[in-house]
């Protein structure tokens, strides 16, 4: 029997485990302060537990993380990593050092089912979800190989963004579990106000994580109405926009913030039009039924071979956020970071000339991997933090 990788547990899936080995419950905690607050994957790192404990455990459990493939850093500090998952398919992972926060935004799936037409991700299809286990360490990875490099005893990520590759809510049974570990105070003590996770709509899982686990809550509109947004996120045709607009409200009621982030990629003659703002306007503040605290995120889309898009003129973005910033929404314009190494999510040309590169090492290595680039549309690690305000 393969050893079980107790990087899949949280904190009370491990308790169960070590009572099921038959030891005390503090066990657990102590096992699980081990893994993720002081980075040790041997049992024999753990000199508080007790040796036939540690002997116990080598037999039956390990501690796997993930290993990357390969990591670029850029001028500006971030840092993109890439994690070979198996199977030929590999995620990424990008951390986004500022001067109050440092974000790292984490994949959830190989692939994304859900299609959107703007993503460099939906467009190379599905391959399989994630492990709590992939999901989190992605995390325990960043965490300890910068405490390492920065000779820091103190936590280094501050917040976590579920904006990487694949739709979250689509993993829902791994993500939650995953949630819970990033949360846990003897792991990695992250507040729900900075954990979020970022939707393309899928509306029964809003309402099962506000009831579950009601972290912070972004969501890619991307259109301010059904017909067009049927077309740029095809998940809408399943949950359209009203339906969307009050699973956010209800989220809302339970939610660490008192408001929604919105993104939305500005593709050119396609959603950006002033008419198109004032819509969103009329949608989400004027309607009574979807009208909700919120705030926009406008993301300049970076086109990529075969999407058939193209990005907004920078004049007719910032004309898009004054609209909005004149309804008293707060709007912001998404700055790049780490262009220089293609590790802005949402570079979708840098990303998809990053995937040849990738294949092209891995030819060297002689081990193929399928790599899913970020969208740029949802995948916003440092949204709403990362952003310049309109003029
Ligand atoms: S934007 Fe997100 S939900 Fe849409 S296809 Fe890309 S990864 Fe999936």
């Amino acid at each position: 029997m393969s050893p079980v990788n107790l990087f899949d547990f949280d904190l009370a899936a491990l308790t169960l485990y070590c009572e099921r080995l038959g030891e005390k419950r503090f066990r657990a905690s102590q096992l699980f302060q081990w893994i993720h607050q002081r980075g040790a994957v041997e049992f024999t790192q753990m000199s508080d537990l007790a040796l036939s404990l540690r002997s116990k455990l080598s037999g039956v459990a390990n501690i796997a993380p993930l290993a990357p493939r390969s990591e670029q850093v850029s001028g500006d500090g971030t840092i993109k990593w890439l994690f070979d998952v198996g199977g030929g398919n590999a995620v990424e992972t990008v951390f986004i050092p500022e001067p109050q926060r440092a974000t790292l935004c984490v994949s959830t799936q190989a692939g994304c089912a859900v299609g959107c037409s703007f993503c460099a991700t939906g467009h190379q299809g599905f391959s399989r979800n994630l492990t709590t286990g992939e999901i989190v360490s992605q995390l325990w990875y960043a965490e300890h190989a910068l405490r390492k490099r920065l000779r820091r005893d103190a936590r280094v990520v501050t917040n976590v963004v579920m904006m990487g590759m694949g739709e979250p809510l689509q993993n829902y049974t791994a993500l939650v579990p995953a949630l819970r570990v990033m949360l846990s105070d003897h792991a990695y003590g992250l507040s729900r106000r900075r954990v979020t996770v970022s939707t393309s709509g899928v509306v029964p899982m809003i309402d099962r994580l506000r009831n579950d686990l009601p972290v912070a809550l972004a969501v890619s509109l991307h259109a301010p109405n059904d017909k067009l947004r049927d077309d740029l996120v095809p998940i809408n045709k399943k949950y359209p926009l009203a339906e969307l607009l009050g699973a956010c409200k209800r989220y809302l009621s339970a939610a660490p913030r008192d408001f929604i982030t919105f993104e939305y990629c500005m593709l050119d003659a396609v959603n950006d039009s002033l008419a198109h703002a004032h819509e969103l306007v009329d949608l989400l503040q004027n309607a009574e039924a979807t009208r909700i605290p919120c705030k926009f995120n406008l993301i300049p889309f970076n086109p990529f071979p075969g999407s058939g898009l193209r990005c907004s003129p920078r004049e007719r973005v910032l004309q898009f956020a004054e609209v909005l910033t004149r309804a008293e929404f707060v709007t912001t314009v998404r700055k790049t970071r780490g262009a220089d190494i293609d590790a802005a999510c949402g570079q979708l040309a840098g990303e998809v000339q990053d995937r040849t590169r990738v294949s092209q090492r891995s030819v060297r290595m002689a081990l193929p991997l399928r790599v899913y680039p970020m969208s740029s549309a949802k995948h916003n690690p440092t949204a709403p933090e990362r952003q310049e305000t309109p003029a």
